[in-house]
């Protein structure tokens, strides 16, 4: 089942997140649910607020730029510390159609999570995998990656975000990469 994507100017994704205290059927539901939209969106990321619910929970997916990747599931991750390297990347998200920019973050993290098997894991993680897992990461903290920006950068893309808060801009599948 495809979800609706959840746009800027949407509450849900300035609503808190809530822990997900067991792995139900419900919720291995929702997360192959949640790699079906993000498939038909061309997204190579998604967190459950993108989809309505307020969960902490995300998925990925970075097959189409490495094929050694594959399907990832985060469950109640958490972002022990972050690395001294910053480094730049231009990223789009699916929330926020049309809109792509720089973004400085940590270039590596240390991360914990629980798979959909409920196994837990506690890795430093590095490189793209690390920048995508923080954009994700911050979609359960109700961040979006246009908050990363100057307020000088923030303030060019109001009409925009305008525009995508009123729907006069919609989702669409892009050969971008969003998040
Ligand atoms: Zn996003």
């Amino acid at each position: 089942m495809l979800y609706e994507i959840q746009t800027y100017g949407k509450e849900v994704l300035r609503t808190p997140t809530q822990v997900i205290p067991e792995i139900t059927e419900e919720i291995k539901e929702i997360v192959s649910n949640m790699f079906e939209t993000m498939y038909a969106a061309e997204g190579i990321g998604l967190a459950a607020p993108q989809v309505g619910k307020s969960l902490r929970l995300f998925v990925i997916d970075l097959a189409p730029m490495d094929e050694t990747e594959g399907k990832r599931v985060f469950i109640n991750p958490q972002i022990h510390s972050f690395g001294d390297d910053r480094d730049e990347y231009e990223e789009g998200c699916l929330s926020i159609p049309t809109i792509r920019e720089i973004v400085t973050r940590p270039s590596s993290i240390r991360v914990s999570w629980q798979d959909l098997e409920g196994q837990k894991f506690d890795e430093e993680i590095d490189g793209f995998l690390a920048r995508v897992i923080q954009h994700e990461y911050d979609h359960l903290e109700k961040t979006l990656f246009v908050d990363h920006l100057s307020s000088l950068k923030r303030s060019l893309l109001k009409k925009t975000l305008k525009k995508i808060a009123s729907g006069e801009i919609e989702v669409e599948a892009s050969e971008n990469f969003e998040l």
